[in-house]
């Protein structure tokens, strides 16, 4: 067997192949197996590379003004515009996802940087943001104080999961380079590919200052130790990777600002008083087989488990199945299939091995993989069928609110009363996202306020917004994305919000005439 083309890092403005016997760590068409190419970072020079990018890219992205930096993701927007057609073929290749799941990852990344250009653009010649109005420090209002944001002099490392490899890339990178601040992404091996090609076509146009944009494939050996005080890291994958990223030494000693994106068993929760013929309930129907489905259950904020009054769980379960029945699972490059594989073989086997645990406290009320794969061999697709786990007792479960199945999984369970409900979601410890089902604007409200501190977003769909409404799963840049607690604490996006991250606040005491002075070459930050 030939082996495929190792793909070269980004870094210290040079393309740097790793070193080593052994030549890399090679990426799989998770649908037939072979091998795509090749990924490795031995070698590399990690302390160089991010000196270069505090130094180089850090210092020519904060020589611009906001504006002008809005222009450069503006830049980076037709880039990739100009090569969408490669980044789909490279998601089939290596994600197995189908076309429609494919846009979810590649147009949601350019969206979200065309959105953050605009943003940016309305920032105009700023070179620092005005945080709050002026407070006056006594009695004489001649001193007075001035919290002023601006760009931290680092770079800002990103480790990123192999569910998203390109908006994972562009939704962090976006408000980093608006902000002034260098990145260097380190996507997940298993889909690293789209995450390279995309950096290399962006490096390619010569859009960036050398050092603003840097990719490191392969280990993470090294990489956080790099990390000095005025660094960010931000890091999106498991719980368990989450502790080594915030107990590292170089994140205890210098103080290193860290926001961790990690497991999440997001909830959808139906109105007590929908029946199974109102359009409450065919709506949390519709939308938690969507949820189940795109990109195969493999988006942090997919629903895990799906709460509903207990005289509505068998309606519910049957009509859910019956949805998920008309689910063709296989290859995405047969157009009559809607659902692709997951990322891998090791995905594969820890969704089963997930699925065993689940079900040792759950019934099984729909279990697609009765039905063939379309295109696909069994014994080489990691493709998994849908599967509709129930249980009647939620209360007395441990692992059905613990245990994130990062697959096309859900659990629907049954409740006795609203409060029940709440409880019983608040189990997740945290989670990113729930969404309420209901016609009833008071209930909404209700729950918003219930549900809103354990979550980082509440997605209310009622039928008056049933055909505007943006989906469950779909993060958006206008929105927090991000969740307390078992979630990571972190937080992303919500418009220019997402800029502070990557900011550092400081009062500035002093006369006003030195405010006014400093206001000249700042903005008032608005949200
Ligand atoms: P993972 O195994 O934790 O890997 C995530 C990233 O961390 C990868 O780039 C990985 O590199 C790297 N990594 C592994 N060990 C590391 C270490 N010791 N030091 C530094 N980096 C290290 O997670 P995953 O399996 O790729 O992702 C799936 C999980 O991500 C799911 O649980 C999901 O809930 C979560 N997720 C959360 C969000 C969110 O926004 N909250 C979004 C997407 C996914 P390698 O690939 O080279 O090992």
């Amino acid at each position: 067997m030939t082996t495929a083309a190792l793909l070269p890092n980004h870094l210290a403005g040079q393309w740097q192949t790793g070193t080593g016997t052994g030549a890399g760590t090679p990426l799989f068409d998770p649908v037939l197996g072979t091998e795509l190419a090749r990924v490795s970072s031995a070698g590399l020079d990690l302390a160089v590379g991010f000196d270069f990018a505090r130094q180089q890219g850090g210092r020519a992205l904060r020589a611009l003004s906001y504006g002008e930096r809005a222009g450069l993701l503006a830049g980076i927007v037709k880039v990739l515009q100009a090569n969408r057609d490669a980044y789909y073929e490279i998601a089939t290749a290596n994600s197995g996802t189908t076309v429609k799941d494919s846009a979810v990852d590649i147009d949601g990344g350019i969206f979200t940087l065309g959105y953050y250009a605009k943003q940016g653009e309305a920032l105009g010649s700023a070179r620092a943001l005005l945080d709050g109005e002026r407070i006056r420090m006594g009695k004489d209002p001649v001193f007075q104080t001035q919290h002023i944001l601006q760009p931290t002099h680092g770079v800002a490392l990103f480790i990123n999961a192999f569910n998203f490899p390109s908006w994972g890339l562009w939704e962090k990178a976006a408000p980093a380079l608006l902000s002034g601040v260098p990145v260097i992404i380190k996507p997940a091996t298993a889909t690293a590919w789209l995450t390279q090609r995309m950096v290399k076509d962006v490096v390619d146009a010569n859009i960036l200052p050398p050092g603003a944009l840097s990719v490191v494939c392969g280990s993470s050996a090294g990489l956080m130790d790099q990390l000095q005080p005025f660094d960010v890291v931000s890091f999106t994958g498991s719980a368990e990777t989450a502790r080594i990223i915030r107990s590292h030494p170089a994140v205890a000693s210098g103080s290193v600002r860290c926001n961790i994106e990690a497991d999440s068993l997001n909830s959808a929760l139906l109105d007590p008083a929908a029946t199974p013929d109102s359009e409450a309930f065919q709506l949390l129907v519709s939308e938690v087989v969507r949820e189940m489905t795109v990109k195969a259950g493999q988006k942090c904020t997919a629903i895990r488990r799906v709460f509903v009054p207990r005289a509505l769980f068998d309606a519910a379960a049957q009509a859910i199945g019956a949805k998920l029945a008309k689910t063709s699972v296989g290859n995405p490059r047969n157009e009559t299939v809607r659902m692709g594989s997951l990322v891998s073989q090791e995905q594969k086997a820890s969704v089963l091995e997930g699925i065993t645990q689940l079900r040792t406290e759950a019934e099984v009320l729909f279990d697609g993989s009765g039905a063939p794969l379309v295109d696909a061999d069994p014994a080489v697709a990691a493709c998994v069928a849908p599967m509709l786990l129930g249980s009647r007792e939620p209360a007395k479960a441990k692992l059905l609110h613990e245990v994130e199945v990062f697959g096309p999984v859900a659990t629907l369970m049954a409740c006795d009363s609203i409060e029940q409900a709440y409880e019983l979601i608040r189990r997740g410890e945290g989670s990113l996202v729930c969404s309420v089902y209901s016609a009833d604007p008071a209930f909404i409200a209700r729950a918003a306020l219930e549900l809103g501190s354990a979550h980082g977003r509440v997605h209310a769909i009622s039928p008056d917004v049933a055909a505007s409404q943006t989906g469950h799963g779909n993060v958006m840049p206008m929105s927090l994305h991000g969740g307390p607690g078992r979630a990571g604490g972190g937080e992303e996006l919500g418009g220019l919000r997402a800029l502070g991250f990557y900011h550092r606040r400081s009062a500035v005491q002093a006369s006003s005439a030195a405010l006014d002075a400093l206001a000249a070459s700042a903005v008032a930050l608005k949200y």
